[in-house]
């Protein structure tokens, strides 16, 4: 299957209406989102959703998020629009939330991989509203990625992971977070199961008090249920090893270059991944600035892009850990498992040496 890839900034119009016939067909279409690109099917056709699994080669047990374009859409998706759904939904939609609730009988168990909840967000996105309107159907949609793999930020990420898997990209440029929706159970007491750029704080601001899923930070344990089903699985690995350094920065930077340069010397290729804070101090080493440590927004729209982009020419990639309060914990909890929680504390490992 040849995959045809069409800009909307210059052919908005016929990208989306290709896009939008594609999906009424039964098709899969990529498309980007504020967060990430997405692999978008009919989420009400079960054969359709099945395609993605298969493009994407992902764990049949890992539920899809459903995308809508009008917020009244939601209560066709759901069983009920529970009360503390309202003022979450007026002051985060369209954006990067994503509400997960008690599904109604038209979400197909593909859609959910057979939970009786689904996850449902609507993106303020330019072209990712106009495909869903015009395909008049919620659009089920996980990262479109191969599974596994850094999530993609630009239609050459996706190209790179599903050339001749899927018949239309739709390119819209640079994603503007970079990083996945925050996910809300709202099933009990309000839990995130995975942080974004809406934070615990902002949520709180709006619902009062919301748990964090135990596993944002750290691998389940063997006998731990996972909360959201995607979070058992490897993520975001780049072809590089990555390892992350935690500690103050000029701790962090220290112990970074001294394991750059043992590194070096066993005849690896490393990059360092520096912030604006610390990048003076690795002259003289190869290092990429991906951002501002007090912002970590900064970091989180470089993160998967730089991952991808040097983790495919070099053979260890060093990580900056950062402070994790608001989104600065989603930034530590894509990183953490693209290191596969490889993690090292600097100011130990310097008394080492
Ligand atoms: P992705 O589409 O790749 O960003 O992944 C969607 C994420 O949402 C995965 O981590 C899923 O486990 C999670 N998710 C989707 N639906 C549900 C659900 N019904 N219950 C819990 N987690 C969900
Ligand atoms: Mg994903």
């Amino acid at each position: 299957m040849n995959t045809q890839v069409i800009s909307t900034i210059l052919q908005e119009e016929a990208g989306t209406t290709l896009g939008a016939n594609l999906i009424r067909s039964g098709e899969l279409v990529a498309f980007p989102t504020e967060t990430v690109y997405g692999l978008g099917a009919n989420g009400l056709d079960g054969e359709a959703v099945n395609r993605i699994f298969e493009a994407k080669g992902r764990p049949n047990d890992n539920p899809l998020i459903l995308h809508i374009a009008k917020k009244s859409d939601l209560k066709k998706l759901w069983a009920h629009v529970p009360d503390r759904a309202l003022p979450l939904i007026e002051t985060f939609w369209p954006g990067p939330l994503t509400l997960i609730f008690q599904k109604a009988e038209i979400v197909p168990y593909e859609v959910t991989a057979g939970l009786e909840t689904v996850a449902v967000r609507m993106p303020s996105d330019r072209t990712a509203r106009a495909l869903i309107r015009k395909a008049d159907v919620p659009i089920a949609a996980p990262s479109a990625n191969r599974s596994g793999k850094p999530s993609p930020t630009n239609a050459q990420h996706v190209l790179d992971d599903m050339d001749d898997r899927i018949p239309l990209i739709l390119d819209g440029g640079d994603c503007k977070y970079g990083v996945e929706s925050t996910v809300l159970s709202l099933v009990g007491e309000p839990t995130i199961l995975r942080p974004g750029a809406v934070t615990k704080e902002m949520l709180e601001a709006v619902i009062g008090p919301v748990q964090l899923a135990g596993s944002i930070l750290k691998p389940l344990g063997d006998r731990e249920v996972a909360a959201s089903p995607g979070m058992k699985y490897k993520h975001y690995a780049p072809d590089a090893e990555v390892i992350v350094v935690d500690g103050t920065p000029e701790e962090t930077a220290r112990c970074v270059l001294s394991l750059y340069y043992d590194l070096l010397e066993a005849g690896k290729t490393v990059e360092i991944l520096s912030t604006k804070q610390t990048h003076f101090r690795y002259r003289g080493a190869s290092a990429t600035e991906i951002g501002d440590r007090e912002h970590p927004e900064t970091l989180c729209a470089n993160l998967f892009r730089v991952l991808r982009e040097i983790g495919a020419s070099c053979d260890v990639i060093l990580a900056e850990g950062i402070e994790t309060g608001e989104e600065g914990l989603a930034y530590m909890n894509r990183l953490l498992r693209a290191a596969g929680f490889h993690r090292i504390n600097a100011h130990a490992e310097l008394l080492k040496k």
